[in-house]
């Protein structure tokens, strides 16, 4: 692994521990000798996390879509900022920049990045861990409802444990680069779900 996708906030949230966690992450990310790959916002925990990366030496990719330039407000130390033309390109060079991606805290922006990078790895078409850094407890009903999802047979266990779940950046590290894609494949043996 050599690089890390990171998806979260553009808010801070309400505790700072959740920018502590994002500046950890960057840091641990940058401490490792691994370039961090995220949207290229100066806002949020968007901006926590790159600047502790960059802070620690590390090198920097943002991906941001025009649209977003003023409203994200984008952070102009990066070692390379990419501006492309909508979303859907930013997420398509994020996904392929990045071989392994984190979800910090953060809202549905952060959600719908993530359960993407999940989606496609069921599919098949790649094979990069997705992991949700847990911070104070952020993601444990989202975990919860995962589990219900296979409880109620609309995913497979398989898929549910591709998910990647820690609580500590450095822990979280260890299993993206440690992690095997499922050989399960979504539409393979459905009736027996
Ligand atoms: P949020 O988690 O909502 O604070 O947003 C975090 C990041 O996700 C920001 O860079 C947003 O631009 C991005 N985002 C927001 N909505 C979407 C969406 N529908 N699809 C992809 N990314 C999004």
């Amino acid at each position: 692994m050599r690089s890390v996708g990171v998806f979260c906030g553009a808010s801070p949230g309400g505790d700072p521990a959740y920018t502590a966690a994002a500046r950890a992450m960057g840091s641990a990310v940058a401490g490792r000798g691994l370039t961090l790959v995220y949207g290229g916002a100066k806002v949020g925990l968007m901006g926590a996390v790159a600047d502790a990366a960059l802070s620690a030496g590390g090198e920097v990719f943002g991906v941001m879509p025009e649209a977003l330039m003023d409203k994200e407000i984008a952070h102009e130390g990066l070692t390379r900022l990419e501006v492309v033309p909508s979303m859907h390109e930013r997420k398509a060079r994020m996904a392929e920049m990045a071989d392994g991606f984190v979800a910090l805290p953060g809202g549905a922006g952060t959600l719908e990045e993530i359960f993407e990078i999940w989606t496609w790895g069921q599919l098949g078409f790649h094979a990069k861990p997705a992991g949700f850094l847990n911070v104070m407890g952020y993601f444990d009903h989202l975990r919860a409802f995962v589990d219900h999802a296979v409880g109620e047979a609309f995913l497979k266990a398989p898929h549910r444990d591709m998910l990647i779940f820690k609580s500590e950046s450095g822990e979280m590290l260890d299993a993206l680069a440690a992690y095997k894609a499922p050989v399960t494949e979504k539409w393979i043996g459905r009736p027996e779900l």
